[in-house]
């Protein structure tokens, strides 16, 4: 059965207005691929409507749903890109430009590949939204991956883990971070993910027994204290993330304590802390395990209170309280706010997230504001009323593009660094033995002083020698605190 477009029309709640290009797409797409076949032996067309579909949930556009659903035609089909230009707007065709050319690209090996991927850096630095379509892609590859060859599993893996799910980080797609990590885990290692899986696998029943009992006498004290309480859940830690917290653990789960978690979501900011209050007044806090990320919001700019409490029962549990718009944001990340011409606005928009999200009835959430991310807020407070969202986007595209470089190594991974960074900085963040006894640098194979600054696409390779090399010179010519720190240290061992 083909997969309708009344559905994704409905999942995106578009207009009639704007699902228009969205039914023009849905059928050009189904004629170019007719007859196609998946690895899977499903019908190819299947595999865009699911792309399309996901980017409906994320609550993209109709351009972007409608590019969503044509990505694959000019590199797939006899279509050309003179008959999607004769068919669409530039605004679409850019896009599935934007996207065609990402596909070319792979993440390891030849040269050809570097180039191809310093294109998309710069088709992607043009519309932020080429990236979401790809990851929309990408996800739903992941999703069907068991179907393709072994060889091919591990180096699309490789190449999600290396490339896409950090990309979504960055955005602060949590949702999509997490799914990416954890599809591609069983493929790069299967052993280690059946062992984590059969470890997390103990914990579930015994800490969603606790977390049971917290959330409702929660609840109730909630009740009595006249807060209103937007939903409560419990989240499970994502198994990618709950590995790498292991390793820092050594491997013993007893010392994890967010495997699950309570999530409770209030509407407003001051709510956080009267809840966090309470909380406390009730179960005492684990020392230290207070962290208060809506003061200080995380990088990628992440907001959330976490605390860890002993349950009484002998058990410890990690409870995260947000607010609606903070959860939709951590979520959803710079999808969430993407908002579009016409009668929706931003607030009715985030509030459709969250009804999808919480599982509500349309009209029961009420969405307000709160403290946006430092780094988007500082995006959006250029705008006005009248602002179009093309501007907005182009705004949060450069701001996206404007503090980060992307540099490659010799074999083409790529390396994200904050502007301004040099070949030090590359070098620590490599690893702290090649920074330690980095000699010289070339950049785009030629030799280059050190405190050369590296720009977007250049590809460094790091020279170095048995000595140990930092000088107090080299904490000058840094960007990364990392960096500096690394050479602190090195400058101490050396006098020592
Ligand atoms: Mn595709």
């Amino acid at each position: 059965m083909t997969p309708s477009v009344e559905q994704l029309i409905k999942i995106g709640e578009f207009e009639n207005g704007e699902s228009t290009i969205i039914r023009k797409a849905y059928d050009f797409a189904k004629k170019a691929h007719q007859g196609q076949k998946r690895y899977s032996g499903e019908p190819y067309f299947n595999h865009v409507y699911a792309t399309a579909k996901i980017l409906c949930e994320l609550g993209m556009d109709n351009v972007s749903v409608a590019a969503g659903l044509l990505h694959d035609v000019v590199e797939d089909t006899p279509v050309t890109d003179k008959d999607l230009a004769e068919n669409f707007s530039p605004e679409i065709c850019f896009l599935v430009d934007g996207v065609t050319k990402l596909g070319e690209v792979r993440f390891r090996g030849s040269r050809r590949h570097i180039e191809s991927l310093r294109k998309l850096f710069v088709a992607t630095s043009e519309d932020i939204r080429v990236l979401i379509i790809k990851l929309a892609d990408r996800l739903h590859n992941m999703r069907t991956l068991k179907y393709v060859s072994e060889k091919k599993q591990k180096r699309i893996a490789r190449e999600t883990m290396e490339v896409y799910a950090p990309v979504a980080h960055r955005l602060n797609m949590g949702q999509i971070k997490g799914e990416l990590e954890d599809l591609s885990f069983p493929y790069l290692y299967p052993e280690i993910y059946h062992d984590v899986l059969e470890m997390a696998k103990d914990h579930y029943a015994k800490s969603e027994h606790t977390l049971r009992n917290i959330d409702n006498k929660l609840k109730e004290e909630l009740k009595k204290n006249k807060i209103k309480l937007i939903s409560s859940d419990y989240r499970r830690k994502h198994l990618w993330s709950l590995y790498l917290k292991l390793k820092r653990k050594d491997m013993d789960i007893s010392r994890v304590y967010d495997i699950s978690a309570l999530r409770v979501i209030v509407p407003e900011t001051s709510d956080c802390y009267k809840v966090l209050g309470i909380i406390h007044s009730i179960w005492r806090p684990l020392p230290g395990r207070i962290k208060d990320y809506i003061a200080f919001p995380k990088p990628n700019g992440y907001q959330s209170i976490h605390t860890t409490i002993f349950s009484g029962t002998g058990n410890l549990a990690e409870i995260q309280i947000r607010t609606s718009k903070m959860h939709s944001e951590a979520e959803f990340g710079i999808a969430s706010h993407y908002h579009y011409k016409g009668s929706k606005t931003a607030s009715s928009w985030s509030q459709d997230i969250l009804n999808r999200l919480l599982n509500n009835k349309p009209g029961t959430t009420k969405v307000v504001e709160a403290k946006t991310p430092a780094w988007i807020d500082e995006v959006v407070s250029g705008q006005t009323d009248e602002s179009q969202p093309e501007d907005f986007m182009s705004n949060l595209t450069e701001d996206f593009f404007s503090n980060r470089i992307f540099v490659f190594t010799p074999k083409g991974d790529v390396i994200d660094l904050p502007t301004g960074s040099t070949s030090i900085d590359f070098a620590y963040h490599v690893h702290t033995k090649i920074g330690d006894h980095l000699t010289g640098a070339k950049i785009n194979g030629k030799l280059s002083s050190l405190d050369t600054t590296l720009e977007n696409g250049d590809i460094v390779d790091i020279l170095t020698g048995k000595k140990l090399t930092p000088t107090a010179k080299w904490l000058e010519m840094v960007a990364t605190t990392h960096a500096k720190r690394r050479i602190k240290i090195a400058l101490n061992d050396k006098q020592s």
